[in-house]
This record gives C-alpha cells, sequence and structure tokens, in this order.
C-alpha cells in the first residue's frame, strides 16, 4: 500500500520511506568505486526494499535456503553469496553465485556431492576487535574457521576442480566505524595474499548508532580505504545489511494510556515490542522520529508496549509530552526489526505496511 499522508490510519504501522532508501543505497554506492557490493538479506527481507536495493547493489548475501529461495523468486538471475553456520544439505548444494564454507566438514560434504561449486573459505582471523557491539571473530566462536581450520580446507581442495576455491570471506565483527573496519580489512588482505587468494569478501558491520540517529557511517572515507589497500586483479566485496536499510524504516503507534507507577510515568502504546523487538536486543531506547513529528518537550516518560512482560520497554525516559491518543513515530525501524520481531506472543494483530515510494 502507498502512502500520501505521513501516518496511517490504522495503527500500529511500519512506514518504509523507499525514495530515502533509494538516495542513501545509491551515495553509499557512488563512494566505494572499487569494492562489490552485496545487502545481507537478513537485516530486511521486505520485497519493496529489495527492489529498490537491487538497483544499486551487484548482488545479495543470504543466511538461509528460505532467503536464497526469496531472493531467487524476485531476481532471477541476480548474483548471490551464501552464507552461515550449520547448513543443511539443500543449503550446501543451492545453486548460488558463491558459497561461503563454513567449516571441513561442511567441504568434505560438498567435495563428496560431486557437485560443482565456487567457494569462499569464511576466516575468524585471531586480531583484536576493540569497539563493535557484535563480535563474530578475533576468538572461539562458532562463525568460520581458524587459520588450521582454513589450512584443512585448502588440502581437502587439492587434487581435484568440481570445488574451486575463488577466496576468503571475513565477517569479524558489526558495530565499527570506518577506520576499525579498515584495520580489519588490512589484516584480511595480508592473509588473503599469504593464502594465494585474490577474492577477499570483508562481510558487513558498518556502525550505526541509535544513540544519534543523524550520525552516518564514513563511506566515503571506507571506500577512499579500500581503493587504497586494494592490489590489481584484486576483487574485494562487502556486505552491509543493518547500515543500509536501517534509515528507512518507522514505526508508528498511538499511546492507549498514560499513568504514573510510584513515581514513574509510563505510556503504554498499541504493539510493542513484538512488533519492533531491536531496543529489547540491543538494550537501548528506540529514537522517536525527528523533530516535526515528535511529541513536545516534557516529564521523562518510558515508553512500552502491550506485553506482559517487563521487557517490552521501546525507550526509557523520554524527556516528551505524551497524552492518551498521541500518536508516536520511532525511527531507525529499516533493519532487524519487524523480521526479528517474536510477532505471535500474546496474539496481538499484526501492524500494516505502508511504503513512501520514489518519484520515477
Ligand atoms: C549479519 C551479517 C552481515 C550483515 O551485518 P550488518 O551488521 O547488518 O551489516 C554480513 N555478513 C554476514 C556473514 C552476516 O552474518
Amino acid at each position: 500500500m502507498t502512502l500520501n499522508g505521513s501516518v496511517p490510519d490504522e495503527l500500529p504501522a511500519y512506514v518504509y520511506d523507499l525514495a530515502s532508501l533509494d538516495a542513501h543505497a545509491a551515495a553509499v554506492r557512488a563512494a566505494l568505486p572499487d569494492v562489490e557490493l552485496y545487502y545481507a538479506v537478513k537485516a530486511n527481507p521486505d520485497p519493496e526494499l529489495l527492489r529498490v536495493l537491487a538497483r544499486h547493489v551487484d548482488g545479495f548475501e543470504v543466511s538461509s535456503g528460505g532467503e536464497l529461495a526469496h531472493v531467487r523468486g524476485l531476481f532471477p538471475g541476480v548474483p548471490v553469496a551464501l552464507g552461515g553456520p550449520g547448513k543443511t544439505d539443500a543449503e550446501l548444494f543451492g545453486d548460488v553465485t558463491r558459497l561461503h564454507v563454513e567449516s571441513p566438514n561442511e567441504l568434505r560434504r560438498l567435495l563428496a556431492s560431486g557437485r560443482r561449486a565456487d567457494v569462499l573459505l569464511r576466516v575468524n582471523l585471531d586480531v583484536p576487535v576493540a569497539g563493535a557491539s557484535l563480535t563474530m571473530g578475533g576468538g572461539a566462536t562458532p562463525f568460520g574457521m581458524d587459520p588450521g581450520g582454513i589450512d584443512e580446507c585448502v588440502a581437502l581442495l587439492s587434487g581435484q576442480d568440481a570445488v574451486r576455491l575463488r577466496g576468503v570471506h571475513a565477517h569479524l565483527a558489526s558495530g565499527l566505524e570506518a577506520a576499525a573496519l579498515l584495520e580489519l580489512a588490512a589484516a584480511v588482505l595480508t592473509y588473503a595474499r599469504e593464502l594465494g587468494v585474490q577474492e577477499i569478501n570483508l562481510g558487513g558491520g558498518m556502525a550505526v548508532s541509535y544513540a544519534d540517529p543523524d550520525a552516518r557511517f564514513d563511506w566515503r572515507s571506507y571506500g577512499e580505504g579500500l581503493t587504497r589497500l586494494r592490489r590489481p586483479g584484486e576483487v574485494l566485496r562487502i556486505e552491509p545489511g543493518r547500515a543500509l536499510s536501517v534509515y528507512c524504516g518507522r514505526y508508528v503507534t498511538r499511546v492507549i494510556d498514560v499513568k504514573r507507577v510510584h513515581g514513574e510515568l509510563f505510556a503504554v502504546v498499541a504493539g510493542g515490542t513484538h512488533h519492533l523487538r531491536t531496543p529489547a536486543t540491543k538494550g537501548h531506547s528506540q529514537p522517536l522520529a525527528a523533530p516535526q513529528a515528535a511529541p513536545p518537550p516534557g516529564e521523562p516518560v518510558t515508553i512500552v508496549g502491550q506485553l506482559c512482560t517487563p521487557k517490552d520497554v521501546l525507550a526509557r525516559r523520554v524527556p516528551v509530552s505524551l497524552a492518551v491518543g498521541d500518536v508516536v513515530e520511532f525511527a531507525m525501524a529499516g533493519a532487524y526489526a519487524w523480521n526479528i520481531s517474536h510477532h505471535d506472543f500474546l496474539m496481538h494483530p499484526k501492524p500494516g505496511f505502508h511504503y513512501v515510494c520514489p518519484r520515477t
């Protein structure tokens, strides 16, 4: 459904601004002249978002057979890379452009199948990762292989040509700024050159600040840094999710009740973290939408949803004035939001979905 005004009639609702997504993705693309750009579908697989992103990216990164079928159904010919620990046979033997191998056992299963495949070996390098919000590498985790595991794979690959070693894949951390990501990229590139491969997927994980919604990852300095690091003949690829789609989504709802309990002010809104789980998983206050849509200043109020659990908190002690019936708009709800939420808990109705379309 396309939206004319800013607030849908029926609330709660998600509103995706496809025009701003289009402009943002174009700017990111332009900042990365020497890099292949894939979008990590798990951040938000909404088909309307994917259609906009498909105009700007070189391919999609998927983490399951479900995501693979979804992307193939929408864009039959587009390059797709599949990764993730614990692949089923259907996932391991799927029709993909690049397969990210996460363990020697996966590779043995692939080789035993006799199928052809182009693989990147996912490496978990023992490099310090400072300042990240999540770490997938630099220590013992179930993601990818340490250099010993990679060596085991390289040995398994010798003397056959069905499974071709194209390069390495690394997604070591998320929530990093450009300088920190470039340091990791340098370490991964050094490792790839020692291994003798020329295709390097540097993963995603570009920083997003929920505390400062206007801050943006510095794509320009990241792109310039990768241009400096890249040697002729090398293919560098990245696969951001959150930093591409997060800004285009809003979750819009309405205040059902306002009350004071033991001195603290609460506003209860329709819906809650079963629609927008991000603040519960990240432990933050979901930012309210831009000032023109935000309520006037007031006594700090904690905004909660309708669920019977103390974890159903969308934002804590926000200094705004809210009354029953007021519309509340949460920003930065375009990634790891609806699609990671526990929709069926308490059997409340699902939100509506609305799209602000780009002018064509
Ligand atoms: C989740 C994931 C990404 C995307 O991470 P963001 O933090 O959303 O940019 C990229 N690559 C892999 C392997 C992932 O698991």
